[in-house]
């Protein structure tokens, strides 16, 4: 087990402090002016934000139980951690301190077992008493400016009143420690690294700025081939593929490679402008290049997900990944610029969301050179190592309930125009409409109408209208009081802001606000695929689709074929 063993100037446990004392606070057992001292010798200086520190350290030690074996969270790197090193056992280095950057000078200790602890924080509500210490924190004055005598005062005064102090509970997943497992030298760097980090290790993936300096600069993109005049090479295999274009008519491989050239093939290689050729006998070494095609099988092997894939073999260095599916594509993009970002490869692709035909094509992946240093191929399949970039999801048929609301609609004093738009909407993916029904703006008929419709077997209810600020749109009270859960409501698309998307039982919820009765396109048109496909709709997908979500409402609508939603 475990166990905090530091020497006694250190304290792990808490110990019975006394109150602190704003006219002469103690800080770790020792008085203010010894702990400045302290603080010399181990910051450098004493820092305004370590004295600080030291105060909180204090305010939150003491609240913890007696003997209580602490972990501590700092959350900003300036300062603050100091103090923690200095005044408990917990030091980054023993793991114990651990820094969540928030920028926040926020301090919690908390009981390393049970998580349970005390968070103190530097807030600003008190600080016009402490006038130096506010402008201090505010970062206001210049450093050389600083009445640093002044500044000192007011943090023993002051420092615990401006600190607000909450018992706090530590998330499981946070406690304990990350154990590194096995450690194996980087095929790149040869350092050794945790072997979870991947087939290289992470500074390679990321490229640490010693290595942009060092290693960047002298690493060549191709490997030194001699070129043979193609007169020479009669007998011999090439190297790689060759292309051949003809404007307009005709792109591709002309000669394989491996082909083994015959004094007819000269011609034809004069007549494509080639004077000379690479040579397989003249193969670079293996362990530091990788020839365009394996580079390119393997990407996009590694690419494919569930409902994609890699188009026979690789030619000329490029592979093409297709949708094995009809269905909705995904791209993991955040992993495909990472790809991106690696020298020497590239990847591209379809938006994501987009909708696509079995056997329609959706990526295509290659090497830039003819032969990639082995270095930048590691970096690449170490990122597509943490899974597949590309899935087409198939599209369910869904069961759809059709719920419109409006009292002035239900009372026959305006026709009803929204079943049909719905109804053209979802037929376009093959749904059936189980039920379809008006009901008046009361939620409690809205929430009987839900049922109802999931009685008759919909897997997808669409409700209309009743979902703007008026008194009388009551859509969303009838959905809760049927009982929505999940519920997200409001949503970056013109038109469409007032969409709803949720569930009850298992059953799929989209509103859709009044305004897709004026327009053809709206929020609707983006999110429908994404409930078939069976995607669970969540705030931060919501949140991304404020880019691209403005449509231009353009006189002749030509959605997909726009920016509107990608
Ligand atoms: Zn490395």
């Amino acid at each position: 087990m475990k166990k905090h063993t530091s020497p006694s100037t250190s304290p792990v446990a808490t110990s019975a402090s006394p109150e602190l004392d704003a006219t002469a606070p103690y800080i770790g057992g020792q008085s203010w002016p010894d702990f400045i001292e302290q603080v010399k010798l181990f910051h450098g200086y004493a820092a305004p934000g370590v004295l600080l520190g030291g105060i909180m350290v204090e305010l939150a030690r003491k609240r913890l139980p007696e003997g209580t074996l602490f972990d501590a969270l700092a959350e900003t790197y300036s300062c603050l951690p100091d103090a923690v090193q200095m005044l408990t056992a917990c030091t980054i280095g023993n793991g114990w301190l651990k820094v969540l950057d928030n920028g926040r000078y926020a301090l919690t200790l908390y009981d390393k077992y049970t998580g349970a602890g005390v968070r103190v924080a530097v807030r600003s509500d008190n600080l016009q008493n402490y006038p130096t210490l506010h402008d201090w924190l505010l970062n206001l004055v210049d450093k050389k400016d600083q009445d640093e005598n002044q500044l000192r005062e007011e943090i023993r005064t002051g420092g615990a009143k401006i600190c607000a102090i909450e018992a706090i509970q530590v998330d499981k997943n946070f406690l304990g420690k990350v154990r590194k497992g096995r450690v194996v030298p980087c095929p790149i760097c040869r350092e050794p690294y945790p072997l979870r980090d991947g087939a290289i290790c992470l500074g390679c993936q990321r490229g640490t700025p010693v290595e942009l300096i060092e290693r960047h600069s002298t690493s060549s993109l191709e490997p030194q081939l001699k070129k043979v005049p193609v007169d020479d090479a009669v007998g011999k295999a090439l190297l790689h593929d060759m292309t051949q274009i003809i404007p307009g008519r005709s792109k591709g491989p002309v000669f394989k490679a491996g082909q083994v050239l015959n004094a007819g093939d000269l011609c034809q290689l004069h007549l494509m402008g080639r004077e000379n050729v690479f040579l397989r006998d003249e193969l670079p070494d293996e362990k530091e290049w990788v020839h365009e095609n394996e580079v390119a099988a393997a990407f996009g092997k590694a690419m494919c997900g569930d409902g994609s894939t890699a188009d026979g073999e690789a030619r000329e260095g490029k592979v093409k990944i297709s949708a094995a599916v009809d269905g909705l594509f995904i791209a993991d993009e955040a992993r495909l610029e990472s790809f991106n970002a690696v020298p020497g490869v590239m990847c591209a692709s379809r938006h994501s969301y987009t909708l696509v035909k079995q056997g329609q094509a959706i990526a295509g992946t290659r090497a830039i050179p003819l032969y990639l240093p082995r270095k930048y191929y590691l970096q690449a399949t170490t990122i597509l190592e943490k899974g597949a970039l590309f899935k087409v999801l198939p599209l369910r048929k869904a069961k759809v309930g059709i719920l419109v609301t409006g009292t002035e609609v239900f009372r026959g004093l305006v026709e009803d125009k929204f079943a049909a738009i719905v109804t053209n909407k979802v037929k376009n993916f093959d749904a059936e409409i189980v039920s379809s029904e008006i009901v008046p703006d009361i939620a409690d008929e809205i929430s009987a109408g839900c049922k109802r419709a999931l009685a008759a077997g919909a897997d997808l209810i669409v409700t209309t209208a009743g979902l703007s600020v008026d008194p009388d749109d009551v859509t969303r009270k009838g959905l809760l009081a049927a009982g929505l859960k999940d519920d997200l409501f409001g949503m970056p698309v013109l038109p469409g802001a007032m969409t709803l998307t949720g569930k009850i039982a298992n059953a799929q919820i989209l509103g859709v606000p009044a305004c897709a009765l004026f327009h053809k396109i709206t929020a609707m048109d983006l999110l429908l695929p994404r409930l078939l496909a069976g995607l669970e709709i969540k705030r931060n997908d919501i949140a991304k689709l404020g880019h691209g979500g403005l449509c231009l409402e353009c006189e002749k609508c030509s959605f997909p074929h726009c920016g509107f939603g990608k």
